[in-house]
This record gives structure tokens, C-alpha cells and sequence, in this order.
């Protein structure tokens, strides 16, 4: 943890509606439902397949499309990314990438909703959207996509799709399904989304002057489809990939970019080649600068193994 999170603003227990609060830890604490359930492989399947479809649902929609429109799809299928992502239980997508789009415009300020620098790490990895004041959002933010009727009705009803989702798994599966599919999935999903607020802002390397704490972070990409590489995506966010290179893994692009192949996303946005050959210079340069200090730290160790034989 960051130093600066001993600084949560105490803020947050005060201006949160009551009733929202307690639903919101109460949904959190239907993890806890797991130990009436005996453990079997086949349900972690079930637990993780419907981690990875969700996160799908926040990454390739709430974020990559709904945020940044690093791509294009139809009307439809547009409906059915903002479906999959409510399915997360983290708002609709119009609320989702209003804030986001706020995150990119204020990185690291005072006026960042959720830097882990300015405001601690608690706050920015979930206490921030517990608040009053963040229950709405600024229609004039997201213009692309409030026009459309249908993603404005969806946003007011975002309880739809995880609830009919929830019934789903019920119906297929029983209670163990119930348990596995939806409550425990979606305490580690929300958990794991918002390291991305959080832990990417503190903890990795950076590779772009991206004026901000944002960081790469192999693990984080590996848990997040492929977020991870944040300090990536915040030095050019509207690319629909945020591994910019082969060895940077970034599930949800592979999932685009099959989705391409069948034309059902398009004009799928990268990043220029000078951003690419800057990245490789920015790369080559740290590479060199950590081979001259391992050379000097080896020089200092051999000056002084010869003094001591000398002496
Ligand atoms: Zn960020
Ligand atoms: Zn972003």
C-alpha cells in the first residue's frame, strides 16, 4: 500500500445513502455463501468461466469501446457489450465511462476521482463510487453514446442484467451454481477490475511519460485481460490494445480481434508507429542504464575485495 493511504477521507461513511451502503456490503458478503457449498473443480470452472466473460463485459466494453471507442461495432452488438458489462454488477456504461473518460481528463490531480497519490488506496480502489455524488453523471461527457435510447434505458436499469443472470445460473445450475457463477465471481471480478484504479497507479514500471503514477504490470494484465498495462494505455488510451507489444499479453484485444475476423468489430484503433518506436527506445535506453550500474556496483565490489587483500 501506498503511503498516502493511511489519508482515506473519512468523507465517504458520511455521504453515502444508508440503504446503498448496506446492499453493497451485503451483495460483497454473499461470498461468504461458498462454505455451504462442498468445493468440486467443476464449479471453480463455472466461478472463473464467469469471471472471464464479465471482465470481458468491464475491459472490451465499459472500457475499450464505451470509454475510449478504440473500435467500432453495430447498434446490436453495442447493446449486447453493455449488457455483458452491467452483467458485472458495476453500473451501467454510460455511468462507467463518464467517470472513466473524467479519470483520463484529471489523472493524478485533485480532480481525479480515484488517484491512489491524492486520495489513498481504499478510496480509489472502491470507496470512491460508494459516494453520494457519484451516483450521476455528466451526460456531456459521453455525447457518443447517451444518444442512443436504448444504453440510456439500460443505464437506468443496470440491476437487469445481473439479476436475470443471476436467475440464469440458478436455473441451470442450483445453488451451487448460484454460489460459485455469480456470488463468489463477482467479489473477485470487482476486486480484480479496481486494481486497476488502485494498485496500477502504485505498483509496476513505467515505459511512457504519461504524466501520471500510471504503471505496467504483468500480473495485473494477466487477472484483468490484458489492463494491466496501464502506464500504456494512459500515454495512448484510444488504442484498442494496451499490450503494444507481442510479449505483452492482452486477452481482451486477442478477443477483438477474433471478433474482427467475423465482422462483428471493426476499425479497430492501434497505436502509431512512433508511439511503438519510442516505447523500443524508452526500453533499450533502461535496459543499458541497469547494465552501467550493475557494471559499477561489480566495480566497487572487485575495488574493494582488492583493498582488503592489499591491506
Ligand atoms: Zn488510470
Ligand atoms: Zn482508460
Amino acid at each position: 500500500m501506498n503511503s498516502a493511504s493511511s489519508s482515506v477521507e473519512p468523507v465517504v461513511k458520511e455521504q453515502a445513502p444508508l440503504l446503498f451502503l448496506v446492499l453493497f456490503f451485503l451483495v460483497q458478503a454473499t461470498v461468504l455463501t461458498v462454505f455451504t457449498v462442498p468445493f468440486s473443480w467443476t464449479l471453480v470452472l463455472v466461478a472463473v468461466g464467469s469471471y472471464f466473460l464479465r471482465m470481458f463485459g468491464i475491459t472490451g466494453a465499459y472500457h475499450r469501446y464505451f470509454s475510449h471507442a478504440s473500435f467500432k461495432t453495430s447498434r446490436v452488438f453495442q447493446f449486447v457489450l453493455a449488457w455483458i458489462g452491467s452483467m458485472s454488477m458495476q453500473k451501467g456504461a454510460l455511468w462507467w465511462a463518464a467517470h472513466h473518460r473524467n479519470h483520463h481528463k484529471y489523472s493524478d490531480t485533485e480532480k481525479d476521482i480515484h488517484s491512489p497519490s491524492r486520495k489513498g488506496f481504499w478510496y480509489s480502489h472502491m470507496f470512491w463510487f460508494l459516494r453520494d455524488d457519484y451516483n450521476d453523471y455528466e451526460a456531456k461527457l459521453i455525447p457518443d453514446f447517451y444518444k442512443y435510447p436504448e444504453l440510456r434505458w439500460l443505464d437506468r436499469n443496470h440491476w437487469i442484467p445481473p439479476l436475470t443472470y443471476a436467475i440464469l445460473l440458478y436455473v441451470v445450475g442450483g445453488w451451487a451454481w448460484l454460489v460459485y457463477g455469480y456470488a463468489v465471481s463477482t467479489f473477485i471480478l470487482g476486486h480484480a477490475t479496481w486494481t486497476i484504479n488502485s494498485l496500477s497507479h502504485v505498483y509496476g514500471s513505467v515505459r511512457f511519460e504519461s504524466r501520471d503514477t500510471s504503471k505496467n504490470n504483468v500480473w495485473l494484465a494477466l487477472l484483468t485481460m490484458g489492463e494491466g498495462w496501464h502506464n500504456n494505455h494512459h500515454y495512448y488510451c484510444s488504442s484498442v490494445n494496451q499490450g503494444f507489444y507481442w510479449y505483452e499479453i492482452d486477452i481482451t484485444y486477442y478477443i477483438l480481434k477474433v471478433l474482427s475476423w467475423f465482422g462483428i468489430v471493426w476499425d479497430l484503433k492501434k497505436p502509431p508507429k512512433k508511439v511503438i518506436e519510442e516505447g523500443i527506445q524508452r526500453d533499450r535506453l533502461k535496459k543499458e542504464e541497469m547494465a552501467l550500474v550493475r557494471k559499477q556496483k561489480q566495480e566497487i565490489k572487485t575495488k574493494k575485495k582488492v583493498e582488503v587483500l592489499s591491506t
